[in-house]
């Protein structure tokens, strides 16, 4: 008996551009199903097209990675595996399953508008499997080189999705996918499964664009005398508009880079990600190992779903709000703003975003320029302020007292004292932020004076 073999997923980027959020979608759903079943994790650069791909891209999906804590325990670059590729393709060839056309990228297109006029699907015709050698042979001598066909079988390819359930591919209406390009390089059929096959892949999990190319993968693999993964195709997320999000286009506003430029923790993105497309609700989660305890992929849907900001942004403020203080320390301590567990509990209820903290710690050690509306009522508080030493319930008892001799109360009693106190109309608790203060400095802001 074989012994039963450990999971193992990829995740496996083109490195022609940063990572946005759906890219981060699959590697985190690959991620998660690996840590859940004790599985292995790899990160592959799917890299075989030189032109578009470029080293430093491939850096940036690695910090991107990182930066998502989606630490991976196999790495390979396609570019330094082409030999094996090769070895498959001549197995292939001398199989009979990969044969050469010669057609161009015009003639191709002048056969599909002719059967598409026709009414018929616009499906290779195979006119290069006629080819003598004596026409191939013609054919290289007036300098044309040929781009290689894999010769499917014109069968239903059926394979039992773990989340779109039964699905069959119909290889009669495919074209013969092109493997190799006329300038020898693989495209990334050949690459991927090949590679799938030799890391031992046991699941294969990506989006449903890629349901047609299971079908031609799955053809593919057995030709090569392999045995398929198992696959899961969860549905695409769409930007805020109902559109697919594009590497290109929409590296400005979701891409990891830009996501991380403007503050956004990446808990607060693997949260979202992990049950957005589930019916379950999102929960802000600390970490990682956490919300693959409660991943299930068969818990996504099959309808498209959409990434918006706003629920983000939501996510984000709810992963500041539970940090606890040692995770915030350094930090804090990085901003110059460590004022210590007390302040951290005091300002995190009131963060969208963790640099704020920041601003609230210049609040609380000055200088500030107080805004004072009734200076007399600010010099009656000022003189209720209690001696110190202060605590959470110096607010309540000054306040008290601040009602009792001014007679103000409810917002005309809290709003000047806040203004007067931060410069601000909102933030985190009085009761909170008024031991920090101190008293030295509230008694100065309450007289109008900049500490
Ligand atoms: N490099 C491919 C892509 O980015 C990988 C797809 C797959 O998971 O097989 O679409």
């Amino acid at each position: 008996m074989t012994a039963p073999s450990t999971v193992t997923v990829r995740f496996a980027p083109s490195p022609t551009g940063r990572l946005h959020v759906g890219n981060a979608r699959a590697a985190l759903f690959n991620w998660l199903y690996a840590k859940k079943s004790g599985g292995k994790f790899m990160l592959r650069m799917d890299d075989t097209d030189d032109e578009r791909s470029t080293a430093e891209f491939a850096a940036g999906i690695e910090a991107d990675m990182a930066w998502l804590g989606l630490s991976h325990d196999i790495f390979a670059r396609q570019s330094e595996r082409l030999a094996t590729y090769e070895a498959a393709a001549a197995k292939l060839k001398a199989e009979g399953r990969l044969y050469p056309a010669y057609e161009s990228a015009m003639e191709l297109d002048r056969k599909r508008k002719r059967q598409m006029a026709r009414g018929l699907p616009p499906v290779y015709d195979r006119a290069a499997l006629n080819l003598t050698p004596e026409d191939r042979a013609r054919l290289e001598d007036e300098g044309r080189k040929p781009h290689w066909r894999f010769k499917l079988e014109q069968v239903h390819t059926a394979f039992d999705d773990l989340i779109q359930g039964h699905v069959e591919v119909d290889g009669a209406s495919l074209s013969d996918p092109v493997l190799i390009r006329e300038d020898g390089r693989f495209l990334y059929t050949l690459p991927s499964v090949v590679d799938d096959i030799d890391f031992a892949i046991t699941h294969v999990i990506r989006g449903s664009d890629h349901i047609t190319n299971t079908g031609v993968q799955i053809q593919l693999i057995r030709a090569l005398g392999a045995e398929p993964p198992a696959y899961a195709h969860y549905s695409l997320l769409n930007g805020p508009e109902g559109k697919p999000l594009s590497k290109r286009e929409d590296a400005a506003r979701f891409s990891l880079a830009a996501l991380r430029e403007a503050g956004i923790e990446p808990m607060a993105l693997n949260s979202l990600l992990a049950r957005l497309g589930t019916p379950d609700p999102v929960e802000a989660c600390l970490s990682l190992a956490t919300l693959a305890e409660t991943f299930d992929i068969a818990r996504l849907g099959r309808a498209d779903i959409r990434f918006d900001p706003a629920d983000l942004a939501r996510v984000n403020a709810a992963i500041l709000h539970l940090m606890p203080y040692t995770d915030a320390k350094p930090r804090l301590a990085a901003l110059g703003c460590d004022l210590g567990p007390d302040f951290w509990n005091a300002v995190r209820p009131n963060l969208a975003l963790f640099a704020e903290a920041a601003d609230w710690a210049r609040i609380v050690e000055g200088p500030l320029a107080p805004v004072i509306e009734d200076a007399d009522f600010a010099a009656a508080a000022a003189a209720a302020l209690p001696p110190e030493p202060w605590d959470e319930a110096t607010w309540a008892l000054w306040t008290d007292a601040v009602k009792a001799t001014t007679g103000a109360k409810g917002k005309a009693l809290f709003m000047p004292l806040r203004l007067a106190l931060t410069g601000r109309p909102h933030g985190p608790e009085l009761k909170n932020l008024l031991p920090l203060i101190g008293r030295k400095r509230a008694d100065a802001r309450l007289r109008g004076l900049t500490d």
